[in-house]
């Protein structure tokens, strides 16, 4: 990277580290205070003394906050594991915490690099450099220390909080395109708090990529993360998004086309435990529906007891939640094809919970139609009262 564009990057990277590491004032600030004092030109951990001059007592407030976080970051990135991680391969010497191998800093014809795990430092005997694991990224990728630094935290950020940065734009998003929101309407979902609640979005396509980038994310990380496809182009195009959340974290996306394309698509990646299990494990009575359409509508009739599966088939995990309680009742309210596969999906599923030990009911919904399509319909909340009532045992 040449220097505007390094300078670029980091400008870039800044949000990143603002979310990723829970670093946000420490490194934001010290990224403005190192406008006006170049503390990186220092030969390495700014907190070892010269920054400490009177004039820049902000400067040097900021730097010792910052001295903390970069305590927390590189014990979250152990110098052993970031080395292993990047293919170097060092063999315990005797029986302490120190590792020997090739050095990846010079030529080595012999290992002459080490490094101590329990101390989390390196030093190689060839070519006599030594530190910690910011010291290790500085050398390595020619960075500066504050570079080096952003380096890492991009690393750390965890998958969750990229996709609480996707799940951002797309909200955003769909209140720039009409037809997403158009698509809500026409499926029944109006509420504009609920939708803000679920954190409904819409991805155009072609755009969550650069906007990515632009906040520091590589596309590695994005392809890694499944948003990107490996042709390089969003996975999720001209299709409404429901985040999956598992414990405030974002563990994956939902995206109904409201195209052509094949309509439902998750990232490849878990689907999570059930859709709001935090809110609805409260209840003793649990409906339990196969789509997220469904279950924003079931909301939006205050229904707030409707969890949902995303699909027919439940997982050990899934399974596991409803079970938590041993005296619920489950609702089941899949959808009545015309073609049968609902039925026979929930048939399926109400022996395997009825197995579990769980006490379950099935809906009975109008001929060919689900939960959502009932509600678009014109039913309303004491329609569905009223079935759930008729809901029958197995
Ligand atoms: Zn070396």
């Amino acid at each position: 990277m040449d220097g505007p564009r390094r300078a670029a990057h980091l400008r870039l990277v800044a949000p990143v580290l603002a979310n990723g590491l829970s670093l946000p004032a420490s490194l934001l600030a010290l990224a403005a205070a190192s406008l006006k004092i170049n503390f990186f030109s220092l030969p390495h951990h700014p907190r070892l003394g010269s920054a400490a001059q009177g004039s820049y007592l902000d400067a040097r407030r900021t730097v010792d906050a910052m001295g903390e976080d970069l305590e927390r970051l590189k014990q979250c990135v152990p110098l052993l594991g970031y080395l292993q991680r990047h293919h170097w391969r060092g063999h315990r010497v005797g029986e302490g915490p120190e590792f020997a191998g090739m050095c990846p800093l010079h030529e080595d014809t012999h290992p002459s690099f080490y490094v101590n795990a329990q101390k989390n430092l390196f030093y190689c005997h060839g070519c006599a450099c030594g530190g910690d694991l910011i010291r290790f990224v500085e050398l390595s990728h020619h960075l500066s220390f504050r570079e080096s630094v952003a380096y890492l935290a991009e690393e750390l950020a965890p998958t969750a909080q990229l996709f609480a940065r996707a799940t951002d734009f797309y909200q955003l998003e769909l209140h720039r395109h009409r037809e997403g929101m158009d698509y809500l309407a026409q499926r029944g979902v109006h509420d504009a708090r609920l939708i803000e609640e679920l954190g409904i979005g819409y991805a155009r396509g072609g755009n969550l990529r650069p906007h990515l980038q632009a906040l520091g994310y590589s596309l590695e990380r994005l392809l890694e993360a499944g948003l990107i496809g490996p042709q390089g182009s969003d996975t999720f195009c001209r299709r409404v998004i429901f985040p999956c959340r598992q414990q405030d974290h974002i563990v994956n996306l939902y995206g109904r086309s409201i195209g052509n394309a094949f309509p439902h698509r998750l990232l490849p990646r878990s689907k999570g435990g059930l859709f709001a299990w935090e809110s609805v494990r409260q209840f003793r009575n649990v409906i339990l529906v196969e789509g997220l359409f469904d279950l924003a509508v079931l909301w939006q009739a205050g229904f707030r007891n409707t969890t949902c599966a995303i699909g027919t088939h439940l997982t050990p995990a899934q399974l596991a939640q409803l079970r938590e309680n041993s005296d619920r009742c489950v609702y089941l309210a899949f959808d009545q094809d015309q073609n049968q596969a609902g039925q026979n999906a929930a048939y399926d599923l109400l022996q395997y919970l009825d197995k579990a030990g769980l006490n379950v009911r099935l809906v009975e919904l109008p001929a060919g139609q689900d939960p959502n399509s009932y509600f678009a319909a014109g039913a309303t909340a004491k329609d569905f009262a009223h079935l759930l009532e008729e809901a029958t045992p197995l």
